[in-house]
């Protein structure tokens, strides 16, 4: 098993090591992975919530050729082995320069001593505790053991008490101890969490504030974390979950929360703190202004429907208003429809050709005695189209082609429900 270089010094960046072992994992066509192994690394593989770092290994050969591998992911399978995925080969035996990423590597570091300061601060002042930690790309959340929600005072108090700690530049210490010994601390409250595993327990104090068992990587002084902000929060199905952000991840979010703020308040010609009143007063206005087109509609169907009426000759006793228009959506037509069958001795046979199907309506006034619905359905059955609706109004849809036909169909199928048997 290799040295874990990062156990003792999270701010190594550079190490020499050998290779001891070198697997092919898989390989697509032209593309190879492999996965390398060493007898000393400072790579991080994910674990606890913290992402794998990135970087290279550098070998020179005996001629001085210098070959340099990428390493794109660190993981550690079950018997501890870390293992560097890289898609170049490399000799076992080989002697390399290892080199971290080390801007991914103070970005985990600031998000991960963020969490513990911020689990601690959770738990001493709400007594909601951290059940989990996930390290994203953009930012991070904690999963806390706590059914309510947090009220927005409350959460922006722990914000404040962490930012107050960060501040105080805390030291933080590293140290080993036996199970034992955890399991003491444990007992005392002085230890916040211990994992179910045996062997020798990594602890992480920030002086005063903390106390947790923990491998992840970790800045020297809350200082480092560079502070702290918190986000949003989401019920999960175990508890509460918080999203937060530190060091430059907090700066980034605050100037991408400061563009998008500032690009709507532009648009409206407010200042930004004027934004929630400018927005809810807007909202109230275009609420207002929608009620009003919608009762100008109806009033314009209304009219509409009378001169339609006038103009169409009665026959077998009903007004057959037949029309397509092609310049209005089905729900302008719905709404013509139901003006022209709120009349009286009125069918309506409408159609919105817009758009390829057409939207046909088929409405009636209430004197009559056939069903717009039971038509509908069967004229579009002998299509085999789906349509239908109630006895006074009915929908469907057709090729823009077919209107006429259809049109042609419903009228003579009325008229015919209509006309007094013999
Ligand atoms: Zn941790």
């Amino acid at each position: 098993m290799p040295e874990r270089l990062y156990y003792s010094d999270s701010f190594l960046t550079s190490f020499d090591a050998v290779i001891t072992d070198i697997r092919l994992v898989s390989r697509t066509g032209s593309d190879s992975l492999w996965q390398v192994a060493l007898d000393r690394s400072a790579f991080y593989p994910t674990s606890g919530g913290q992402p794998f770092d990135k970087g290279s290994l550098t070998a020179t050969s005996r001629t001085g050729t210098v070959l340099k591998v990428p390493i794109d992911e660190v993981e550690e399978d079950e018997q501890g082995e870390v293992w560097h995925l890289t898609s170049k080969p490399l000799v076992a035996g080989t002697s390399v320069k290892a080199a971290i990423d080390w801007k991914r590597r103070l970005d985990h570091m600031q998000q991960h001593s963020g969490q513990h300061l911020l689990s601690a601060i959770f738990s001493r002042e709400l007594g909601a505790h951290t059940v989990s930690f996930h390290l994203g790309d953009e930012s991070s959340t904690i999963d806390l053991h706590h059914t309510a929600s947090i009220a927005h005072a409350s959460l922006e108090r722990v914000e404040r008490l962490a930012n107050e700690i960060i501040a105080q530049d805390r030291p933080l210490f590293i140290r080993t101890v036996t199970r034992a010994e955890a399991e003491a601390l444990l007992a005392a409250g002085q230890l916040r969490k211990l994992p179910e595993r045996d062997g020798e327990i990594r602890l992480i104090e920030i002086e005063g504030v903390d106390l947790n068992a923990c491998g992840g990587t970790h800045v020297r002084s809350t200082g480092q974390i560079g502070g702290l902000m918190l986000r949003t929060t989401e019920k999960v199905r175990q508890g509460l979950r918080v999203e937060f952000v530190c060091g430059v991840r907090a700066v980034a979010a605050a100037r991408r929360d400061f563009r998008a703020l500032t690009s709507a308040a532009g648009a409206l010609s407010v200042a930004t703190s004027q934004l929630p009143q400018s927005i809810e007063r807007l909202l109230a206005e275009s609420k207002h202004a929608a009620k009003e087109r919608q009762k100008l509609r109806e009033e314009v169907a209304r009219y509409e429907a009378s001169e339609l009426l006038a103009a169409t000759p009665t026959q077998d006793g009903f007004g057959i208003v037949r029309k397509q228009f092609a310049d209005r959506d089905a729900d302008s037509v719905k709404l013509l429809a139901s003006k022209l069958a709120a009349g009286s001795r009125t069918i309506a046979l409408l159609a919105s050709t817009q758009q390829e199907p057409a939207s046909i309506v088929f409405a009636r006034t209430a004197e009559a005695r056939f069903s717009c619905g039971e038509l509908m359905k069967s004229a579009l059955a002998d299509l085999s189209l789906r349509g239908g609706g109630s006895a006074t109004m009915a929908q469907g849809q057709v090729p823009c082609g077919a209107v006429d036909a259809l049109f042609d169909k419903l009228a003579a199928g009325a008229v015919a429900a209509e006309t007094p048997h013999p």
